[in-house]
C-alpha cells in the first residue's frame, strides 16, 4: 500500500520531529531519507507555519508516498491560547499561552497602526518560563526560573497573534519573559523561521534581539553576523548601583559588557541600542548622564529611554520636570540620539517589565 513502506536506508525517528521546531535546511537534511528535496523542506515549512498544516500533494510536487511518510514522521505542535486581553486605551493586545506542559507565558502585539498604507504590527515574544535574573524593576524576575522555550513555543507565538490579526506582522522583538541570550539556541533558530522566505518571511533588520548583558551571547551574536537588531539593558552606568537594580552585573561587569559591545560594533558594523528603564530618583540624574557619556565614548550607540512599570510601587517613573532635566543633562553630555520609548499597554499589565504570566 503506497505510504507504508520504509524507504531503505531510512532510520525511523525516535519521536515525530516538530514543525516550527526546525528551519527548512534543517527539515530537509533530516527528512532527506525520506526523499525529500529542498524544495519540498521549502513547501512544508510555508505549510506548516503559515497554515498550521501540510502541503496538498498533488499542487506541491509531493508524491502520495512521500507525504504520508512525512506525515508518520513529524507533528505539527501548536500552543494553547489561555487568554486574550486588547487595551482600550492604546490597542496593545497581551496572549496567554501554555506550551506542552502547561508552563504559561505571553507574548505582546505592538500595534503600529498610525501610517495609512502601512499599518502593521510588531510581536514581543517570551523566550524562557520566568527569568533566573531577577532585574529589581520586573515583574517577570519576581517569578524566578522555570524552564526555556522551545523554538516551535516562540515561533507559535507570532503564528498565532498574525492568524488573529487584521493586520501582518512585520517585526519581532525578543523582550517578553525571559533572557533570550540565555536560550539562544532556540532564540536562533526562531529569528531564522520567521526571517526565512518560507518561513514568516520577516525582514531580519525588523528582528530584534534584547538582553540585560549576557557576554558570552553578545559574543556569538556577533560571530553569527546576522542582520538582527541588538538592544542591552543597561540602566545604569553605575556598576555599583547597577548590581542593586539587576543582579546579572555580578557574573557579567559592566566594563567588560562594554567592551563585549565594542567588540559587537567592530564585527557587525552596527549601532547598539540601549534600553534604559527611567527609574526616578535613581537612574535619572544629571551625574547618570556624565557616567553614561563616559563609559560609552566613542561607541556609536542609541539610548532608548522606557518609563519603568513598577505594580509593586517600589520605583516610578519621572515627571516631566524630571524627565526634562534628563534630557538636557543627556544632550549635554552625549551626542548620540535618545529616543522616548512609548510603554504601552499598562492598562492591561503588558507593558515593559509587567509580563508576569497572568491576565490581571
Ligand atoms: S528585565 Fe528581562 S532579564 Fe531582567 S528579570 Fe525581567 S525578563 Fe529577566
Amino acid at each position: 500500500m503506497p505510504g507504508k513502506t520504509t524507504p531503505p536506508g531510512f532510520q525511523p525517528l525516535e519521536t515525530p520531529l516538530l514543525l516550527k521546531n526546525l528551519t527548512s535546511a534543517e527539515l530537509h537534511q533530516k527528512l532527506a531519507p525520506l526523499g525529500l528535496t529542498a524544495r519540498h523542506a521549502r513547501q512544508l515549512q510555508v505549510a506548516a507555519v503559515r497554515h498550521g498544516d501540510y502541503p496538498r500533494a498533488a499542487a506541491n510536487g509531493f508524491s502520495a508516498r512521500l507525504l504520508a511518510g512525512v506525515r508518520r514522521a513529524t507533528a505539527i505542535p501548536r500552543l494553547k491560547l489561555l487568554d486574550r486581553r486588547v487595551s482600550p486605551r492604546d490597542g496593545f493586545a497581551k496572549y496567554l499561552f501554555a506550551g506542552t506542559d502547561d508552563a504559561r507565558f505571553e507574548a505582546v502585539r505592538i500595534p503600529l497602526l498610525h501610517k495609512a498604507g502601512d499599518q502593521k504590527y510588531v510581536v514581543c515574544v517570551s523566550s524562557q518560563v520566568g527569568c533566573a535574573l531577577g532585574c529589581d524593576f520586573c515583574a517577570t524576575g519576581r517569578l524566578g526560573f522555570q524552564r526555556d522555550l522551545t523554538t516551535w513555543e516562540i515561533v507559535d507565538q507570532v503564528i498565532q497573534i498574525q492568524a488573529d490579526s487584521a493586520h501582518p506582522v512585520r517585526g519581532v522583538v525578543f523582550m517578553g519573559m525571559g533572557e533570550p541570550l540565555l536560550n539562544l539556541n532556540a532564540v536562533l533558530r526562531a529569528a531564522q523561521i520567521f526571517a526565512e522566505p518560507c518561513g514568516l518571511a520577516i525582514s531580519a533588520k525588523a528582528i530584534t534581539i534584547s538582553t540585560a548583558g549576557i557576554i558570552p551571547g553578545i559574543r556569538r551574536l556577533a560571530s553569527e553576523c546576522r542582520s538582527y537588531k541588538l538592544i542591552v539593558s543597561l540602566t545604569s552606568a553605575d556598576p555599583r548601583r547597577r548590581r542593586e537594580l539587576m543582579p546579572v552585573e555580578q557574573a557579567h561587569p559592566t566594563p567588560a559588557l562594554i567592551a563585549a559591545l565594542r567588540d559587537y560594533h567592530a564585527t557587525t558594523g552596527q549601532r547598539i541600542t540601549l534600553a534604559w528603564p527611567l527609574l526616578a530618583g535613581i537612574n535619572t540624574s544629571a551625574e547618570a548622564a556624565r557616567q553614561l557619556a563616559g563609559l560609552t565614548r566613542g561607541l556609536p550607540v542609541q539610548l532608548d529611554l522606557i518609563d519603568v512599570n513598577d505594580p509593586t510601587g517600589r520605583y516610578r517613573p519621572p515627571t516631566r520636570a524630571e524627565l526634562d532635566a534628563f534630557r538636557d543633562a543627556l544632550r549635554a553630555h552625549l551626542a548620540v540620539p535618545v529616543v522616548r520609548r512609548y510603554s504601552g499597554g499598562q492598562d492591561i499589565h503588558a507593558a515593559c517589565g509587567m509580563l508576569a504570566a497572568a491576565m490581571s
